[in-house]
Formats: structure tokens, sequence, C-alpha cells
């Protein structure tokens, strides 16, 4: 029996720690209880042996999962992410297993020597009185070392709830030394039963006993309740037996819901059309080689795409196999999800921003012994542990929410594809705008490419009608916010009762707050950033830290009364809409009017049932709604983003104005587009104009090649970012100069220099941008650069690195 394991745990650093086993044997892929420092943290065993370390190995506290939680597939999957991006394998750990819940959380405290001093003195001289307020805190100081003295320690919570101790005063004490604490956190003790599983088909003969458990288990769908084969009065040693075989194992599972195994309806009779056939019938022959590989569908809006995807999900749920698809986190409102229970029923696990720990590790379990098979969820339900992963679907592959922009940062479309060649499952992206990366693998030949060029039912893209602002300002001599033609169209859909759908992406009233006087802006106190002034809120908000101020009514800087708000966002433009048309039913979608995804459901049924005339939003309002009424679609304002310091905000503009030009025309009555800009001669605004995708993708492939930008070099952006200037300074001076001395082979290094966003949530900000032809190299030059500023006593946390930023703000 082995005497040590190592353990991955979620802290910031490099490597694995070795814990002693004491008799109790946990497995590898399992959690485990270990002290570290002094708290306690839950860790995935990542190996058994019997190498003692350099050091005094800990002992093991306790053992959280008696099977695996992260099959060899995943772990695998979890290392690659750790070495690809640089974080921790514990904190990937972490971040692939949604079960931070049944760790109980706990901090006791016991009295010390230097409390039980204090406590003899205050019985001899009495308390010494001073100021009321804290002539009461002393008291109370006093009876909780009086209440620890008489114990062996006491939890945090029982100090608050029945001596009333603040967590304050608890701190204070620890601070002068009265009394210590310690974490005591442990397993939740979840009420379990233990089901037995059967894994695979009997090969070779069994027994009479034996057959019996096969038998029941093959009438209840492979699974039953351990207890429920007392029954068949069968030795216990037949069932070790059979485990021994690998032909079934025995799960602990949490109780609480049912595990039953309902028929799998029949394929759903989807009308397909010619060309969705087609894509179906490629992936069907994908999904059937039972190997590996990835397909790009691009299908232009209002294509069909996510009838493709149901129905291949479909046939893999009634082949006894799973399947994964991955949606963009605005995509999951509680009607899709409505929709997925009426196809898949109880198969379906649905993962979403708004579940609660609970209940994210309930489905967890649910995919975990097999009663979800069908798994759809935003960015981290690429870990769902589904058995035999048959297709993994991304829709709308080229969304930035798959990124995540916190340890570890991975791109939940990249993992997708590293998943899907782990376990040798089809990988399926879809898009009609995709991401620049994943068309030119298409174009190359790495990925197989699927088209779906029309629209269903024969509609017509939108007609687009491009309105330069500049010759409308030299016109009217006036700055407008809403073009002549565009106030014109819309007046037309509103006589014949149709619907239009307005884009400014950018919320809140004014997004600059300007003194004529001394010409200051208003900036956030904690970033550099101009306040956007809302005025229904009556606040000045800060869109990046949620910083708020009063609406000052005099220049904070001169005093002067001349305080200006400019500039045009969503909250503004649905006001000068109702200053336009005062009979109009008008709604908004953006953050502010958008809470949680109830919200947004509700403004977009009452869209869809006729309630609103117009809808006016930011980017919220471009992705994937099917409104059959709305026959314009304006936009005001997407090219802002043109102006940005990102190599992506070319490709950015066109798949927002692509995405929102899809919205138009998607009934019977045919949809037009009016994109009011100030770049008329972009070639992002000149092909989105056009619908022309592939246009685009060469000139924007070309701009790329020129300036070295991926797809042609691997990027990575490392942030040195802390809240004195003089320390980021001086970190990002220390690794520039190391960089200089030791330049990395076959990388180039831009910086150090100002991020730009120089300042963000009092943290001032520098960088370095690293890029190179080869994956390998980029990789070596990143590791050995936190190695060095590891040596330097950098400390990891005041170090972001990114690897594929989606954004380099
Ligand atoms: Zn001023
Ligand atoms: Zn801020």
């Amino acid at each position: 029996m082995p005497t040590f394991c190592d353990v991955a745990l979620p802290v910031p650093l490099g490597t694995c720690f070795t814990y002693r086993l004491n008799g109790t044997q946990p497995v590898v892929g399992g959690r485990v209880l270990v002290p570290f420092r002094n708290v306690r943290l839950a860790g995935v065993v990542t190996a058994l042996h019997d190498r003692a370390p350099s050091v005094e190995a800990k002992n093991v506290l306790d053992i959280l999962d008696a099977a695996p939680v992260l099959d060899p597939e995943l772990m695998r999957l979890g290392e690659w992410i750790s070495h690809y991006y640089l974080a921790p394998l514990g904190e990937v750990f972490r971040t692939m297993l949604p079960l931070g819940a049944e760790v109980k959380q706990a901090r006791a405290f016991r009295i010390t020597e230097a409390g039980w001093k204090v406590l003899h003195e205050s019985a001899e001289r009495g308390s010494s009185r001073r100021s009321k307020k804290s002539a009461d805190e002393q008291m109370l100081e006093y009876r909780v070392l009086d209440y620890l003295a008489s114990r062996d320690g006491a939890r945090e919570q029982t100090l608050r709830t029945s001596l009333r101790a603040s967590r304050e005063l608890l701190a204070g004490m620890v601070r002068k030394g009265w009394i210590a604490s310690e974490d005591v956190s442990s397993r939740r003790d979840a009420r379990r039963m233990r089901r037995v599983v059967q894994l695979k088909e009997v090969s070779g003969k069994l027994n009479e006993n034996q057959r019996k458990i096969i038998e029941t288990l093959a009438a209840s769908g492979g699974r039953v309740p351990a207890d429920d084969l007392r029954s068949l009065d069968v030795p216990q040693s037949t069932l070790g037996t059979l485990v021994r075989r690998g032909i079934v194992e025995i799960a602990s599972e949490p109780m609480g819901f049912a595990v039953s195994r309902l028929e799998t309806k029949s394929v759903l009779g989807y009308a397909l059309n010619p060309a969705q056939t087609n894509a179906l019938e490629e992936i069907r022959k994908r999904v059937g080689e039972k190997k590996f590989s990835v397909t790009l569908l691009f299908g232009v809006t209002g294509s069909g795409k996510t009838a493709v995807y149901l129905a291949a999900m479909q046939e893999v749920l009634a082949a006894g196999r799973s399947a994964i698809m991955l949606v963009p986190e605005i995509g999951l409102t509680p009607q899709a999800a409505a929709n997925l229970h009426e196809i898949f029923g109880e198969e379906v696990a649905i993962l979403h921003s708004a579940l609660t720990r609970a209940e994210r590790a309930e489905q967890w379990h649910r995919i975990r012994n097999g009663a979800a098979r069908v798994v759809v969820g935003t960015r981290s339900a690429v870990f769902a542990p589904v058995r035999d992963l048959a297709l993994i679907v991304v829709d709308e592959e080229q969304d930035s929410s798959y990124k995540q922009e916190e340890m570890p940062r991975y791109h939940g479309r990249d993992v997708a594809i590293m998943r899907g060649k782990f376990s040798g499952a089809a990988v399926v992206l879809g898009s009609a705008t995709p991401a620049m990366e994943s068309f030119h693998n298409a174009a190359s030949g790495k990925y197989a490419l699927l088209e779906l060029p029309d629209r269903v039912e024969q509609r017509p893209l939108p007609e687009v009608e491009l309105v330069d602002m500049r010759a409308e300002f030299q016109q009217s001599g006036e700055e407008r916010v809403l073009s002549h033609r565009l106030i014109e169209e819309v007046r037309q859909r509103l006589d014949r009762g149709e619907q239009a759908m307005i884009l400014l992406n950018r919320r809140g009233y004014s997004p600059v707050v300007l003194c004529r006087s001394c010409g200051e802006t208003v900036q956030c106190q904690n970033c550099a950033i101009s306040m956007t002034h809302h005025r229904r809120a009556q606040r000045l908000m800060c869109h990046y830290c949620a910083y708020q101020a009063p609406v000052p009514k005099v220049c904070p800087k001169c005093a002067s009364e001349y305080v200006y708000f400019l500039g045009t966002g969503s909250e503004k433009l649905e006001d000068l809409l109702h200053g336009a048309f005062p009979t109009a039913r008008i709604g908004r979608l953006d953050r502010d009017t958008v809470r949680g995804r109830e919200d947004f459901e509700r403004v977009l049924s009452a869209l869809h049932a006729g309630e609103l005339d117009l809808l006016v939003g930011t980017q919220m309002i471009a992705k994937g709604h099917d409104i059959h009424g709305v026959t314009l679609v304006g936009v005001v304002g997407a090219d802002f983003a043109l102006g940005f310091p990102d190599f992506r905000a070319a490709e950015r503009t066109f798949q927002l104005l692509t995405q929102v030009a899809g919205r138009a025309g998607r009934g019977s009555a045919p949809g037009e587009v009016i994109l009011q800009t100030y770049f008329s001669e972009h070639y992002a605004i000149r092909f989105a104009e056009r619908h022309d995708y592939r246009g685009f993708y060469e000139k924007e492939l070309q701009y790329r090649r020129w300036m070295h930008y991926p797809p042609f070099t691997s990027l990575a952006n490392v942030l040195v970012r802390s809240d004195e200037m003089t320390q980021a300074l001086k970190y990002s001076g220390v690794l520039g100069r190391w960089l200089e001395k030791n330049p990395p082979q076959g990388v180039r290094v831009l910086g150090p220099a100002a991020a730009p966003l120089a300042r963000l949530q009092r943290e001032y900000r520098y960088h370095f941008i690293l890029k190179s032809q080869s994956r390998e190299k980029l990789n070596s030059a990143l590791r050995a650069l936190l190695d060095f500023a590891s040596a330097q006593k950098i400390p990891r946390g005041k170090l972001v690195v990114d690897v594929d930023p989606v954004s380099l703000l």
C-alpha cells in the first residue's frame, strides 16, 4: 500500500504537494482534504507512491471521494490546460469541478497563553471603565475568553450566534494574540447512496448468482441501488467478484434526485432543407467514426444551424452515447431551456451562470452518474463529466464569452477541441462569422468545412444601406444621433405595424462628463476611464469597476458650473426615440435593464408578442433571437470599436454588424438594415454591408499577416499589475531588462509599455506582448519568465499571463 500521495491544490503555486496517507486510501482523480499552511484545502490526488519528500509530509485529513471525480481523460485535459495556459494544476482542477459546496468551510478559535493572562488579570482587577462602547466591547471580549477557557476551542459560528461576537471583534482578539484561529473545514456529509452500475457487456461465464445480478441490472437500464440487490439473496462476495472483473462498479452518489432512465424520444421530425440534411449527414458520419475530428459549420444568420445541432445530438442520445453543447453567456434563456427539456426530457443537464453552488454540484452528479447524457451550458460545461462522449458542439464559436478572464484563462472553444481529441469525439464549431483562427484552420484543411449558404425557406438576407454620418453632418450642420434615413424607415415600419431594433453598443445616458471651463473630464477614481452619466439612476458610473459617484453640479476640478454631458448611450437613445415617436412602445435591452436571464426573456417575449414596436439596446440585442416581426435593424453606433487599439477591432465590428443585421427579416416579410457610420470606407463596414464574410476574411488575413498577428503567430499578453505605481514600474522594469538581456529564442517581445487601460480597479498596469511562430517557443519563454519572476520574489498574483488573449486592453 502506498505511503504518500501528491495533491494538486488550488493555490497560485506551480507544483503539487506531497502528503502522508496514514492508513487512509484515496484514489487518483479523487479529492482529499489536507492542511496547507494554516488552512484546510480540498485538492485532487494526482499520484500515489512511496517516495518520501525531503521535508516532513503532513497527513491527509479526510478523503472526500471514494471514486475518481476526474477520469483519466479529464485529468489529461486539466494537465493540458495547466501547461498551455501556464496555470497551476490545482486551480485548473478547481475550475473543472463545481463541487466547492461539498466542503463545509469553518473556522475555530481557542484561547492562548496571553488570553489566559488577560482573563486572570481582569478577574483580579475588574473591568476598567472607559467609554460606553469600548466598555461593552471589552465585556464581550472577556465573555469570549471565558467561554473558550472552559472548552477545547469553539467554532466561529458558535461564538457569533451564542455570544454575539462579531467577526471584527474576533479578528481584533486574534491580532492582540489573545486567541488563535484555525481552519476546521470538513466534508459536508450529503446523504449518499450506493449504486451498482454496469460498466461493460459481460464476456466470459457467469455463475447463477452473478447472472441474477446482471439480469437485475439489465432490467433497470444498467444501474440499480445497491440496497435493491439484497432481495436477490446472493452473497456480498458475488458483487465483489463482478467489481474485480471490471463488469460493474459501486458508485457513491448523493441522494435526493431521481435517476430514472426515461425512454429516449424518437428523433424529432425536423423539416430540414437539403443543405441542413447534408450537414447533418456529414456530422453523423463523423460521430460514427468514433474518432477525433473538427468541423466548422459556417452558416449565414437564419440558416438553421441550431436545428442541425439538435438533430445530431438526439441521434447521439438515441445511440446511447453523450453530447455536450456550449453556448455563449446570453444564449441560455429560460425559453431556450424549456425547449431543450422538451426535446431531451430528463436526460439534459443545463448549466448556466445563475445556478447556485449546490445546484451546480447536483447537476454535476446527475451527469457523472449517467442520468443526464446531454449537457448544454456556457464555457465551463466543457468539463461536464459525461461518459462515452460522441459529440461536442460549440455554438457561436467566435463569441468572446468563451474566454475566461480570470485564472485559468482558458478558451472554452479551444478546450472543447482538446477534449474532443482526448475523448475521440467529433467537434462541431458553428458560426455565421467564424473567428479568423477557425476559418483559417478550415481553409487550410485542418478542419472540415460545412456550409449553410442560404437562409431557411428561401428568405433573403436583409438589404443593408450605409448612412455616412459625416455627410449627414455637412448637410444638416448639426451633430445628430439618428439620421434622416433611419427616422424615415422607422416611421414606415411603425405605420405598417412592423417592428424595429436599434443597436447602440454603449450603455448609460452620456459616456463623457466634461467641464467646458477647464476641459477636464470626470474620471473614475479607480480606473483611467471616463465616468458614464446614468440619468435615471442619477449617478455617474464606471463601467469597468462599478464605482459610482453623485452627478456633479460643479466641476470637481475648477468648481465652474459649465459641466456638460457629451455623447449618447442606449439610455439617451431610448429618450430620443420617445421624442421622435411619442406613441411608439419602446423597450430597452442592456446591462442596466437586464439584471438576470428572466429580465432578458421578459423583454424579448414582449417583442415577440407584439407588445413592443421598437427595441433599443447594446450588443445584447444582436445575439441569436428569432423575432419574426422585426423587419428593420438600425445601427447607430457599432463602429466605435474601430478606434480601439486592439488587433481584433475590425473582426469584432464585422461580427457585431453581421449578427445584428441578421436579426432583420427572419419572418415572411423581408428585412432591411440601416447602418450609420463614421467609417464608411472601412473594410469591416464595407464587407458587412455586402454580407461578404469571405471578402472580409481575405482582407483581414492580409492585415494579420503583415502585422504578425494570429492566426500567423501565437500571442501572449503578460500584464504586470499593482496598486502602487512604483511597484508596477519596478517589476515591469526588472522583467523588461531580463528579457532584453536574455531574449527568448524565436519570440518577439514588445514592451514593457503602459497597458491601454493604464489603470483599472485601483491597479496600475504595464504589459508585454510576446509573439512567436512557434507555440512551443512561446510557451517556454513564458515559463522562463515566470521562473525568473519567482526567483526575483515578484508575487505570482502581480503577474497575469494571458495566452491567446481575446483583448489586449
Ligand atoms: Zn472645470
Ligand atoms: Zn473604475
